[in-house]
């Protein structure tokens, strides 16, 4: 992934890609301290078009203001960066990630003295689950692992270390042939995907876990407003396990994952084993917000910058 042409920003220049590289002691490769984002940008006819770029870039700095680390460049200047990270590249779609993180200026807990850096990339990413998957759904299992306690690690923060805690449930899952795992909280009530959020629908209401120790996916705050304006009534509650296995429907979202049907959970299968019609409608209407298809949702759009 690192030999290839294209330009990655970093601490405010464009570094030809093969060379933006790091020391082996920077603090965040022996720590897991450090923050980023992951954000997509769809092809339209237009170019190419950001998808909530400054709730991204907005997340990203609460993530850095949770974890005391200082960015040192400004929301608009990284807003900008990352419309320069696809036109630079000659991206027609993209996903983007910025991420920062501490330098090898020292070693040790304290983290003082330390540089946090910045680096934006950007580069084409298909289907992250699979094209397959996205009409007929995945099969998922829940993990041994438990989600982050909120007082343990910082759930509302994007941040590096949080995901050792992600990769292993997904290796878990993957050895096991299932797609997807599905993390439960401290207190065993259902919180959410390695890297998306989770809903289920019921007699036609859609229920999610409430933010305790699920990231506040920018895909779950699209979700709720698109269902809401298409009339159903979404509740955020404690969700269990077994509710999952006796919904009508359940679903995946994520900046990666977009929206994406659970057809199994724990081998019992989810209402009709597919996609279900909330779920379709749900992804219908998504696509055509990300993609600047529908008037309603151009305020989510950023585009027109190549
Ligand atoms: N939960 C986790 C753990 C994630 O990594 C992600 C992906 N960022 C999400 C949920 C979904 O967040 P978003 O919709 O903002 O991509």
């Amino acid at each position: 992934f690192d030999d290839r042409d294209g330009l990655i920003w970093f601490d405010g220049y464009w570094i030809d890609w093969r060379e933006a590289k790091v020391h082996v002691l920077t603090h965040t490769l022996h720590y897991g301290m450090g923050v980023f984002e992951g954000i997509r940008a769809y092809e339209t006819k237009k170019g190419a078009a950001i998808f909530r770029l400054e709730e991204h870039v907005n997340r990203l700095f609460n993530s850095a203001k949770i974890m005391n680390m200082d960015i040192g460049f400004s929301k608009d200047k990284l807003n900008q960066v990352s419309k320069d990270a696809v036109a630079k590249n000659n991206l027609d779609s993209a996903y983007i990630r910025p991420m920062c993180f501490y330098g090898s200026e020292g070693m040790g807990l304290r983290a003082d003295g330390l540089k946090v850096h910045t680096i934006i990339a950007a580069w084409e990413w298909g289907s992250y689950l699979g094209e397959d998957n996205m009409k007929n759904g995945i099969r998922v299992r829940t993990s041994s692992y438990t989600r982050h306690h909120v007082n343990i690690t910082m759930t509302k923060a994007k941040a590096n270390g949080n995901y050792i805690n992600s990769m292993l449930a997904l290796q878990e899952a993957l050895i096991d042939g299932y797609d997807e795992a599905l993390l439960l909280d401290v207190d065993g009530f259902v919180a959410e995907g390695s890297g998306e959020n989770i809903f289920i629908v019921q007699d036609s209401v859609i229920y999610t876990p409430s933010l305790t120790s699920a990231l506040a996916g920018i895909t779950r705050d699209t979700v709720f407003k698109l269902a809401t304006d298409l009339g159903y009534k979404v509740i955020e509650k404690h969700i269990t396990r077994d509710e999952v296995y006796i919904s009508d429907e359940a679903f995946f979202t994520g900046t990666a994952a977009e929206i994406t049907p659970i057809r199994e959970l724990d081998n019992r299968i989810i209402g009709l084993g597919t996609r279900g019609p909330v779920t379709e409608q749900l992804q219908t209407l998504y696509f055509n917000c990300v993609y600047g298809r529908n008037e309603q949702y151009q305020h989510w759009i950023v585009k027109g910058f190549c």
